[in-house]
């Protein structure tokens, strides 16, 4: 029951953020998922993790990275709404798992090789990123560190030419069948955050493993797991930017990371909503159909207006983000609201499907167990206020 949209939620209001260009490449886009990501979802969940076979098939028909230069392999698109188009119909499939992880390798972990790797580094790597046959994560988080990032003890001690590096890291989203890391690691931990930098490591240096990819309550199709740096020699080619840097280029690079992560949020609630429409208008009780009775023609409505409400945030977020005019307070604005638009339609729509709500071949009790953690990683929608309320005092 995934990927069998017919009502567009997406559009109760007409859209000015798309050209016609746009909404070709979004039908072509479209078709490509029903043909090569909805219909293996229930396995990929089954095997924890999408197959690679998927990345090498979005990175052939051009799906990944789009905004990389040709000289790195890629299309050169220097047009946010395109990534978006991404994300948005990936979530439109109410398959989770693989709407998180494409677009993370893409739009999160991609730009800071792209924005700070030197030319060596970029050619290495961006190319077989593009064409998906190498994987990308983003491993930030610690056992003892993750809103407070300042807290993390993954070490690189610089030994020449090379830094050796120890630690570990955990809930790294795409972390097992990764296969190119940007990390996150201190070389002057006397320092706090002016001691950290970032640095690129890959499959093939000897001392990096990972763990098994997790059981989690949701995104099932998620190879989410823990890294391991044992004595890792790392090139000084490696570092992304400066030594010490580290934390600026986050703080810069995080606001895309929340725009993607409430869109594919605004993008998932639209499917379960429109699933459940759908639903609705089948099932009978009473000797009427359970789109009749008053409750869910009211519950509808309620989550049709802030769906519609959140999806008209979300394209101005993507018009100012286009224009590099969207800030970290506004990004974090989209990423707490629609993030807990996602969880309570979610909650909602498995209500109104009743006891199939929560049989798992249903798209919402998946979504249900899915949406949760959006309010958790990319920074959790408490550390969202902390950023919004700064702005407003400041
Ligand atoms: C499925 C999944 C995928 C993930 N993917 C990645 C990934 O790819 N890369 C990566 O680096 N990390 C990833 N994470 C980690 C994620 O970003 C962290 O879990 C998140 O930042 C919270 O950190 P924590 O788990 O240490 O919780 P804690 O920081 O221990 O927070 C515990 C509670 O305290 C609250 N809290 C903490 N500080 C404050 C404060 N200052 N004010 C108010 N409340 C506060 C939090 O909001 C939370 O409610 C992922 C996590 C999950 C579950």
């Amino acid at each position: 029951m995934v990927g069998t949209i017919e009502f567009n939620v997406a559009e109760m209001l007409p859209r000015t953020l798309y050209t016609e260009e746009h909404r070709l490449f979004q039908e072509s886009l479209r078709d490509f998922l029903a043909k090569e990501i909805t219909p293996f979802n229930e396995e990929w969940e089954k095997n924890k993790m999408v197959s690679r076979e998927s990345w090498r098939k979005l990175g052939e028909a051009g799906f990944l990275a789009m905004q990389v230069p040709a000289e790195y392999g890629g299309l050169g698109i220097d047009d946010f709404r395109y990534n978006m188009i991404f994300t948005e119909e990936l979530g439109h499939t109410g398959c989770a798992g693989p709407a998180v992880g494409y677009p993370l390798h893409s739009d999160i972990v991609l730009p800071y090789i792209l924005h700070y790797g030197n030319e060596t580094v970029k050619h290495k790597y961006l190319p077989k990123m593009v064409s998906g046959e190498m994987i990308g994560a983003i491993a930030l988080t610690e056992p003892g560190a993750g809103s407070d990032l300042q807290g993390m003890r993954t070490f690189a001690e610089d030994k020449g030419d090379y830094y050796l590096v120890n630690g570990s890291k955990t809930f790294i989203t795409n972390g097992y069948l990764s296969n190119v890391v940007v990390v996150a690691v201190k070389t002057d931990p006397k320092l706090g955050a002016k001691g950290t930098s970032m640095l690129v490591i890959d499959d093939t240096m000897p001392g990096f493993t990972k763990g098994k990819p997790f059981q989690k309550v949701g995104l099932h199709a998620q190879d989410t797991c823990e890294l391991f740096f044992d004595n890792v020699k790392v090139p000084k080619e490696n570092l992304l930017g400066q030594e010490g840097k580290g934390f600026g280029y986050m703080m810069t690079e995080l606001a895309q990371e929340r725009l993607i992560v409430a869109q594919s949020a605004i993008s998932l609630a639209e499917a379960y909503l429109e699933a459940t429409i759908k639903y609705v208008k089948e099932r009978s009780a009473f000797g009427k159909k359970v789109a009749e009775f008053q409750n869910t023609k009211y519950k509808l409505a309620e989550l049709a207006t802030e769906v519609a409400m959140g999806r008209v945030f979300m394209d101005k977020c993507v018009e100012l983000h286009n224009e590099q005019k969207c800030d970290s307070a506004t990004a974090s604005m989209a990423k707490y609201k629609l993030t807990e638009i996602q969880c309570k339609v979610a909650d909602e729509c498995v209500q109104l499907h009743g006891g199939y709500g929560y049989m798992w071949d249903f798209m919402v009790a998946r979504g249900y167990a899915d949406a949760r953690v959006q309010r958790i990683y990319a920074g959790t929608n408490e550390i969202m206020k902390e950023l919004i309320s700064r702005k407003i005092l400041a």
